[in-house]
């Protein structure tokens, strides 16, 4: 394609892009598609012959987007926002057009400072230490993942414990141990599993009430390992779990973990972006205390996926962990010491210039732009709780600081709630207008409405409001014949 033929159907792809979000509205929020549907409408060889644009956009629409659950529809809120926006797509397409490689500094330097001078403003937007800079003892890198950088901030961790033993002998098996509540992410058990610690390694503190990891739990986990000869190396706290929101006391757990030299990793892959509202801050009290964090820019931050933003204030325990220098990536600026080199900050060689979106995006909407964003959703989500409150047909099921809102439907004595939950939830989903997700708490099934996507406006929570209502009482009378 010479660079003539990319600017005449870059702008047909643009006009499709651009369609799409116009009309996502009226598209039903969950794909239709059965199992194998979209394979059987596929021909079973790649083509022979190139095929001119204009048939790839054709079954796009014939194809692909009936296939498709639309994360940026206003009516979805299951599972976590999945923000895009135009600014990150527009910084995607260049960042993919420019097709370099920035895995040394040398590679391309722009593509490592920008993603440094980011991660720093970063800091400053979301409140954090100053100790996260790279003026620091520590700085920021953006990984492809929440799950990623759970796993490198474990590496990390494993190596300040064991004085870099891990590096050259790899893990005593059965030796060292890693704090997590049952509300943490899945991802973290598995990072124990490939970091060869196995799930055994993992201990489960208890929870409160509100679902937050107990300090005084966590201290009498620690201590009695240590008193039968464990190692323990890292806690990691949540700030915002996946299934209800909850957040673990940081300025309770920081202490114990310095006090006992164990890693503090700060997991707040949805709600940490939140602090860029400066009055929400205090939900992550004692976030000094961590070593390392981790947030989504790809969650709830108007930033398309892949966009963590990590950070730790120890780069030496990180690059320590992950730096290795074949002859063949040998050169004069690494070897000068002076500057960053992000493959040693990351599981993999290679690396995208992820920094340009979020380039893109901060310098479109600016500080205020992101707070509005941020505080528009917390704002809806606050009134749809107030709805469900003083309805006498649901119940709020946990604090809902942020967007995210956990509710459960009071059904008649006598029915199984849960039954009764899942197939309000299935009939709401099947409708097309709305789309939401579930969890347990106590053993029982609650529904999510996680709110966030950028589309989203009062008169969509409105309805998901109505329909819920609607399905309730179908159901109550469904269920009561
Ligand atoms: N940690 C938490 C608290 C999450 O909520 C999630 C995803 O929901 C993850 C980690 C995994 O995120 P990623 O998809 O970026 O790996």
């Amino acid at each position: 394609m010479t660079p003539e033929e990319f600017r005449r159907y870059g702008h047909e792809v643009v006009d499709w892009v651009a369609d799409h979000m116009g009309r996502v509205e009226s598209l039903p929020v969950r794909s239709q598609v059965a199992p194998g549907d979209v394979r059987a409408a596929l021909p079973a060889s790649a083509p022979e012959q190139g095929e001119p644009i204009a048939d790839v956009l054709a079954d796009l629409d014939r194809i692909v987007v009936p296939g498709l659950t639309h994360w940026q529809h206003p009516g979805f809120f299951g599972y976590f926002p999945a923000n895009t926006s135009g600014p990150s797509v527009l910084g995607d397409l260049v960042s993919s057009a420019l097709g370099v490689q920035g895995m040394s500094w040398v590679t391309s330097p722009a593509c490592t400072e920008l993603e440094q001078h980011v991660m720093d403003w970063f800091v400053e937007l979301l409140g954090l230490p100053e100790s996260f800079t790279h003026g620091s003892t520590g700085g920021g890198v953006v990984q492809d993942s929440s799950s990623g950088a759970n796993l490198v901030a474990l590496l990390a961790a494993l190596h300040r414990a064991t004085g870099g033993r891990t590096v050259r002998s790899g893990v005593e098996p059965g030796a060292m141990t890693v704090y997590v509540s049952a509300q943490t992410h899945s991802s973290m058990e598995k990072a124990a599993r490939i970091a060869g610690l196995g799930s055994d390694a993992v201990r489960v503190v208890p929870v409160d009430g509100d679902l937050a990891m107990r300090p005084e739990e966590l201290a009498r986990r620690i201590d009695s390992d240590v008193a039968r000869g464990f190692t323990p190396v890292m806690v990691c706290a949540t700030s915002g779990t996946t299934s209800t929101g909850a957040f673990d006391p940081l300025d309770a757990l920081g202490p114990i973990c310095r006090d006992r030299g164990v890693w503090l990793h700060v997991d707040a892959a949805w709600a940490g972006v939140s602090a860029v509202a400066p009055e929400l801050r205090p939900l992550q009290a004692g976030v000094e205390w961590a070593d390392s964090y981790t947030t989504d820019a790809h969650k709830w931050l108007l930033t398309g996926f892949d966009a963590t933003l990590f950070w730790t204030a120890d780069r030496a325990a990180l690059t320590g962990a992950l730096a290795i220098l074949p002859e063949y990536l040998r050169n004069a600026a690494t070897d000068s010491g002076t500057v960053v080199d992000y493959r040693d900050w990351q599981i993999e060689l290679g690396r995208r210039f992820r920094a340009l979106k979020l380039w893109f995006v901060v310098r479109w909407y600016g500080a205020e732009g992101l707070r509005e964003h941020v505080r528009g959703a917390v704002a809806l989500a606050q009134e749809l709780a107030g709805w469900v409150g003083a309805d006498d047909r649901f119940d709020v099921v946990a604090p809902h600081p942020l967007s995210l809102v956990c509710l459960k439907p009071r059904w008649a004595r006598g029915v199984d709630a849960d039954v009764a939950t899942m197939t309000l939830l299935e009939r709401l989903n099947d409708g097309g207008e709305v789309f939401l997700t579930h969890t347990s708490i106590s053993g029982e099934v609650v529904l999510r409405v996680a709110l966030g996507a950028p589309a989203t406006q009062r008169r969509h929570v409105e309805r998901l409001w109505t329909l819920l209502r609607e399905a309730h009482d179908w159901l109550a009378n469904d269920f009561a014949e």
